[in-house]
């Protein structure tokens, strides 16, 4: 198990609601304070790379606190968004101590993104939006490494023409911004409408490797990764609360609550 890097679900609120998301509903996003004393007891760990994401990050109101002293530690801020809330204004302030920036992204296709739940209600198609800041991202920050990840959900005619969309978008339209690697990720239903919704998402084995076969084999202009669930065990994962968890067979277990000894039984939600 690597313990030098964790990934840090600060929070469960999100301003889209795809359909086969499972972010930590049960839990609530704590205080400044908390979330400080937990970030301690991570760099007394030794963790050298904290990927923050959620829910979405960015809606954590002191995620830039979080990042900021996290950096000053020493450690690498990788962060995992939907982007929506990245603009002209506020770009170069959000991503000033990040090093890494994962943007989910499943079609550039408007109509496919609200039929998951992938849009938030500004009505803007979230692919657009991305396309748009990119150059930005890169203008104010030439050695930022920007990837994207795609779910992978069944599809009914068993074609996954979707990733195609999603590939030929990547080539023609992002590529020119240096992206360092696609994430092909398969559904997992582990918890929330992940998990109700498991019956219209899941994707047999023998399907999944064939994407993997077919996409896999298009790495040369660029990284492509696809991935199960299982590639991703062991990872050490904190969640909303604070617990410290493994993950193991696409199940997580709590290993230790780092939130601090005094405010542990009496925490302070934001
Ligand atoms: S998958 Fe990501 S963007 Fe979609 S609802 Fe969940 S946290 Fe939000």
């Amino acid at each position: 198990m690597d313990t030098t890097s964790v990934c840090w679900n600060l929070t469960s609120a999100c301003n889209m609601s795809c359909q086969y998301c499972f972010r930590e509903l049960s839990e609530s996003a704590q205080s400044l304070e908390v979330n400080l004393g937990i970030l301690d007891n991570l760099i007394n760990m030794g963790v050298k790379r904290i990927t923050f994401s959620g829910g979405e990050p960015f809606m954590y109101p002191y995620l830039l606190d979080l990042i900021n002293k996290a950096h000053e530690a020493g450690i690498k801020c990788y962060v995992v968004t939907n982007g929506s809330l990245i603009n002209e204004e506020n770009v170069q302030t959000l991503l000033e101590h990040v090093d890494k920036i994962t943007f989910s992204c499943d079609s550039p296709r408007e109509i496919v993104n609200e039929t998951i739940g992938r849009s938030t209600s500004r009505g803007v198609n979230p692919y657009d939006h991305m396309r748009n800041i990119l150059p930005l991202i890169r203008y104010y920050y030439p050695d930022i490494l920007i990837d994207i990840n795609t779910v992978v959900t069944y599809d009914p005619n068993h074609e996954y023409r979707e990733l195609d969309y999603m590939i030929e978008a990547i080539r023609n339209d992002l590529l020119k911004n240096n992206i360092n690697k696609w994430k092909i990720i398969r559904f997992y239903p582990l918890r929330g409408k992940a998990l109700s919704n498991k019956d219209r998402f899941s994707i047999e084995n023998d399907e999944f490797l064939e994407i993997k076969k077919e996409y896999e084999s298009e790495n040369g202009y660029l990284t492509i990764d696809v991935r199960n669930i299982k590639d991703i065990d062991n990872n050490l994962i904190v969640s909303p609360c604070g617990y410290l968890k493994q993950s193991l067979n696409g199940e997580e277990k709590i290993l230790v609550d780092l939130k601090p000894a005094v405010r542990k039984g009496r925490e302070r939600h934001v």
